[in-house]
């Protein structure tokens, strides 16, 4: 018989931690606390197996679910001595989603499952709280009515908002029972009204609808679109966990709340929460009400008048406090907590990795280092390279006027500036016409993830550090003040008010996310200081990494910002981007648009001073690192000139008319570019422009070299060669320079002449072509372009549908496609040692940033990765995580 049901409680689990993939995270951490002795809830985990068998069989049960789950219920109601259903001993249940990742907001739950009008009354008498059972029970139909039956929330809001208003009180704590009672008709009339049939009164019947409301969840929109940006597999399945309910409604000795053993925003080592008291888990999620902080300090420093959990419970704080260290202690990471307190006692709901900012993961990650609770090649493991972005963040310039038009939390560090929008529709829309915007809501929801996305950052007017808002924008990387309570949203008018001002959709704001400041117009930002904990987390990963990381760069300030960064040297100086330049352009059109050699070299030595002072520039910079130089690759029709004015101005330095220009220029069109006259092709049929370069490459080492004082060793790269007579063509020519300017300049030049390899045919032919290659540098953007036969330029358009689809998982212009494309990279790189075993290896193309490319370059075994100047502390630290990894 399959095992579909793991029970909890009582100090013992049938599952583990490491059972996340069968019991969901909730699940596994639910039965490691209960095995650690801590206080939980009795319960059972229905595993993610399960709900694959859901789905695979068209959305039933196994036929042996049914028992196992009356077992496991009756399991529980011992532990707890109560019984499901039974009035006289009434057991009450949550019904709640947990996947094998956490998915925040994404999935629905139930609580106070088992209430119906019978046991209503029960856990009046029981509690001795007739306002508490009501209330409880009217939630239950709430929550039940619109994750089951799928009705709509807002229809029991704003019966809820009648009730207050005839009855003249403003907080759902001021209505009586009788109050909760009258509700609870009306919503029991709506559900009639609405679905021709009473709500469910049968506890089994709630039950089973409540696991299949679950188990559908998992296909919900929300949960497909949080998969897709996160990258998670459907395959994954959600676990459902039910569990003896307690409440953190039963008056004012009871409290819900929830925690991080950290803060989540800085990383600070200080207990970090917030709860509410005679309230509800989902009460402080919502943001509906404004939590109190848990600790005295943490009430102290938000200046806050709301007593701290310390003051009102101090038993249950001190058991609180001993629990999150140890939970911190035995899982060594951050916890993010759930508890309950019903009635002065604590209950744990959840432990979990709690998500943090990039900022705070690495101040986490090296003080855990700095306590011995972790290792450093550990604490450069636990940061996810990507999220390094979020602390190239710009930040408000401390010394810029700030105009404050409101005050929130600071809930997701860094500043943005943009237009306001009320909507998330219109945040995609305005996004997708290239201008940014702050999109402002009373509150956010998961329905509102797409908006959240095309936002440079988020404002709410309400909810705390740990509503969605907050949660979802910290997880972005994107700035976010939240509970910005001063100011005022009205949606219907579109506008926002503040300080007596009124903001329309399209007026610019700006939010400064550390802060919690919310400013008036645009605001000058800095970039942000790469010191103490990131400095670390980046020597540390230098230490460990195999790999050297380099930039893609050509111009002097991309050049010095890598360095800055960390990087190692220059793999990839793309010498077309050289000539765009106004004083260049034309020159270089001169030279294109030549029919004699004669011209062709004329238009070359006006380029040969431009180009030896800007490779100078960069040998200097790179201060005796390898600086890679690329020969001129792209197709020439990029250069021609296209109106009238560029024609005239050119025909004009060249002495020719400008008709006899438009024919040469029209000469030159190429059905497809990409694949037409470019990279070697070029040096082929003009030697003289890799000659010039060659020349300006060896002149400005020179150059260098004596300034410097310290040689330069240039690395002259030959672009999309397929063919080895190819590169030994131009390899000729080059060779034959370098001797002439060495002879020249009696200066001795140490060089390297290598190629890339991006077509298939040169991986293939890789043993040959190293005969005269000392480097192999792979262009993954051609080599993909090629390998599949996309066109890199086209395939945005169609290939998130090919995503979407399923038939790719990644677009293999931004991650490696390892099977394919990787499997050139392999046999070339095998090949390419074959011949030369000290050939040194690198790859160039974008995938020289990607972390899970970069790992793959590690298991290859290339000696540098390559990328643009803001990626190469990702890459340091991918680099450094990929080294840990193969170990
Ligand atoms: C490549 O093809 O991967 C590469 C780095 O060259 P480019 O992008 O300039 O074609
Ligand atoms: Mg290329």
């Amino acid at each position: 018989m399959a095992k579909w049901v793991y029970g909890f409680g009582d100090g013992k689990a049938e599952g583990r931690a490491g059972d996340r993939n069968l019991l969901g995270g909730k699940g596994a951490n639910l039965a490691e606390m209960c095995s650690l002795g801590l206080p939980v809830p009795p319960g059972f985990t229905i595993t993610t197996e399960a709900c694959n068998w859901y789905y695979a069989n068209g959305n039933t049960y196994p036929a042996d679910l049914t028992e196992q789950v009356l077992a496991a219920l009756e399991e529980i109601g011992k532990i707890a001595g109560k019984r499901f259903g039974d009035p006289a001993n009434l057991l009450l249940v949550s019904v709640r989603s947990g996947a094998r990742a956490s998915m925040p907001g994404m999935m629905d739950t139930v609580l106070n499952l088992g209430l119906n009008d019978g046991t209503v009354e029960a856990l009046a008498r029981e509690s001795g709280d007739e306002r508490f059972a009501y209330d409880s029970y009217r939630r239950f139909i709430q929550m039940y009515s619109n994750v089951v039956l799928d009705l709509d929330h807002e229809m029991f809001e704003e019966i809820l908002e009648d009730e207050k208003a005839s009855r003249g009180v403003e907080l759902d704590t001021e209505l009586s029972a009788k109050d909760w009672q009258h509700v609870i008709g009306l919503y029991k009339a709506k559900v009639e009204e609405e679905l021709g049939k009473p709500f469910p009164q049968d506890p089994q019947e709630q039950l089973w609808g409540a696991i299949g409301a679950v188990f559908s969840s998992w296909m919900n929109h929300r949960a497909i679109t949080y998969r897709r940006l996160h990258d998670i597999p459907e395959s994954w399945g959600t676990a459902v966990n039910v569990q003896a309910m307690v409440f953190g409604n039963m008056g004012d000795t009871s409290a819900t709340g929830v925690a991080f053993t950290r803060n989540p925003s800085t990383g600070e080592n200080k207990l970090y929460g917030e709860f509410l008291v005679n309230a509800q888990g989902e009460d402080v999620v919502a943001g509906i009400r404004t939590p109190q902080n848990i600790t005295e300090a943490a009430r102290l420093d938000a200046g806050s008048d709301k007593p701290s959990l310390e003051k009102v419970m101090p038993e249950a704080f001190k058991a609180f406090v001993e629990i999150s260290d140890k939970l911190e202690k035995h899982y060594r990471d951050m916890q993010d907590l759930e508890f309950t307190i019903e009635r002065g006692k604590l209950w744990m709901l959840q432990t979990r990795s709690g998500k943090r900012t990039a900022k705070a993961a690495l101040r986490i990650a090296v003080e855990m280092a700095g306590e011995g609770l972790i290792t450093q090649e550990e604490a450069v493991s636990r940061i996810d390279p990507a999220s390094l972005d979020q602390l190239l963040h710009p930040t408000i310039d401390p010394k810029a006027e700030r105009k404050v038009i409101g005050l929130g939390l600071p809930a997701s560090p860094g500043a943005a500036t943009g237009e306001i929008v009320f909507s998330s529709d219109d945040a995609e829309e305005l996004k997708t016409q290239g201008r940014k915007v702050i999109l402002v809501r009373v509150e956010t929801s998961p329905e509102d993830i797409h908006g959240m996305h095309a936002a440079e950052g988020i404002l709410t007017t309400r909810g705390g550090m740990t509503s969605h808002a907050a949660v979802v924008a910290r997880g972005m990387g994107k700035p976010c003040v939240s509970g910005a309570g001063t100011l005022r949203v009205d949606y219907r008018a579109g506008h926002l008010l503040a300080m007596g001002r009124t903001f329309k959709k399209g007026d610019v704001v700006t939010i400064d996310g550390s802060t919690g400041q919310v400013l008036d117009g645009a605001v000058p930002m800095l970039q942000p200081e790469l010191s103490g904990d990131f400095a670390s987390i980046m020597e540390w990963a230098d230490r460990i990494r195999r790999m050297k990381v380099r930039t893609n760069a050509e111009t002097p300030a991309d050049a010095r910002m890598a360095r800055s960064f960390g990087a190692e040297g220059i793999g990839l100086c793309r010498t077309e981007h050289m000539f765009f330049d106004d004083d260049r352009i034309v020159a270089m059109r001169e030279m294109i648009l030549s029919d004699t050699e004669k011209d062709r070299r004329a238009a070359l030595a006006k380029l040969l001073p431009m180009q030896r002072s800007d490779f100078a520039e960069l040998f200097e910079i790179m201060a005796g690192l390898p600086v890679t130089i690329r020969l001129l690759d792209p197709p020439l029709h990029e250069f021609l000139p296209k109106t009238e004015e560029e024609i005239a101005e050119v025909a004009k330095a060249m002495n020719v008319s400008a008709d006899k220009l438009r024919q040469r220029t029209e000469s030159l069109h190429e059905f497809n570019p990409m694949l037409g006259h470019r990279g070697c092709r070029l040096a082929v049929s003009y030697p003289e422009i890799a000659e010039m370069q060659a020349r300006a490459i060896f002149e400005a080492a020179v150059e260098a070299g004596k300034k410097t004082g310290s040689p330069v060793v240039p690395e002259v790269m030959v672009p999309l060669v397929g063919v080895a007579k190819e590169l030994d063509f131009v390899k000729a020519r080059i060779d034959e320079v370098a001797r002439n300017v060495i002879e020249e300049s009696g200066t001795k030049i140490d060089y390297l002449v290598g190629t890339m390899i991006e077509l298939p045919r040169a991986a293939i032919r890789a043993h040959v072509i190293a005969e005269a290659a000392e480097f192999f540098s792979f262009g993954t953007n051609d080599l993909t372009q090629t390998t599949f036969g996309i066109s890199r330029d086209d395939a945005s358009s169609f290939l998130e549908a090919y995503r979407q689809k399923g038939i790719i998982e990644q677009d293999p212009f931004v991650s490696l496609d390892i099977e394919g494309v990787g499997e050139l990279v392999r046999i070339a790189a095998k090949k390419g040692r074959h011949t030369r075993p000290e050939i040194k290896l690198g790859i160039c193309g974008e995938h020289g940033g990607d972390p899970a490319s970069i790992r793959f370059c590690e298991e290859v075994g290339l000696d540098y990765v390559s990328c643009s100047p803001f990626r190469v502390p990702i890459a340091r630290l991918a680099a450094a995580q990929a080294a840990v990894k193969k170990g």
